[in-house]
C-alpha cells in the first residue's frame, strides 16, 4: 500500500448518521486519501467533507461512487479488493436489520478478509484505524499464497 490510501466508506441506513458523525471529526485526514464509497454513503460523505474543509479541500477533491448497495454498490466494492484498488474498508453495518442485500454484504465481508484488507465494522475500530500510525506510511500486506490452491488437479 502506499501512503495515500483508496480508502472505502461504506453505511446501512440506519448507520449513516453514526458515519456521518465520524466523517465530520476526521474530514481532515480523509481527504488526504482516495475516498470511494457506495452509492448513497458517497452522497453524504462528500457533501459532508465539502462543508467542513471549504477552502481547505484540495483541488479536484472528489468522492468515486458506486452503485448504491442494495442495487450492486457492494459487489462493486468487492470487485475492486479481487482487483487491488482498495486499501481499507469501514463499514458501518446494521447489526439489527435484515437486508435486501445480506448476501452481498457477507461476500464483501469474506473477500475483505481473504485479500487481508484492513476492515473496521463499528465506530471504535475505525477510530483504531484512522489513528494507525501505519495510515501515513506505506505498508507491505501478506496475503496468502494461494498457488498451491490454484495448482490442485481436479478430477475429471
Ligand atoms: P448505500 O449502500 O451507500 O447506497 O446506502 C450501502 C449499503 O446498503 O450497502
Amino acid at each position: 500500500m502506499e501512503k495515500r490510501k483508496r480508502i472505502a466508506l461504506v453505511a446501512h441506513d440506519n448507520k449513516k448518521r453514526d458515519l456521518a458523525e465520524w466523517v465530520q471529526y476526521n474530514w481532515g485526514t480523509l481527504m488526504g486519501h482516495e475516498l470511494v464509497c457506495t452509492g448513497t454513503t458517497g452522497k453524504m460523505v462528500e457533501e459532508t467533507i465539502r462543508a467542513k474543509a471549504e477552502a481547505k479541500l484540495p483541488q479536484g477533491f472528489q468522492v468515486r461512487r458506486l452503485k448504491s448497495g442494495p442495487l450492486g454498490g457492494d459487489q462493486q466494492l468487492g470487485a475492486l479488493i479481487a482487483e487491488g484498488e482498495v486499501d481499507i474498508v469501514i463499514f458501518f453495518w446494521d447489526p439489527m436489520s435484515p437486508q435486501p442485500h445480506d448476501v452481498d454484504v457477507k461476500a464483501l465481508l469474506r473477500i475483505a478478509v481473504l485479500y487481508n484488507i484492513p476492515m473496521a465494522c463499528n465506530r471504535s475500530s475505525a477510530d483504531f484505524v484512522i489513528s494507525s500510525e501505519l495510515l501515513g506510511r506505506e505498508y507491505h500486506q501478506r496475503v496468502e499464497d494461494y498457488s498451491s490452491y490454484l495448482a490442485r488437479s481436479i478430477p475429471r
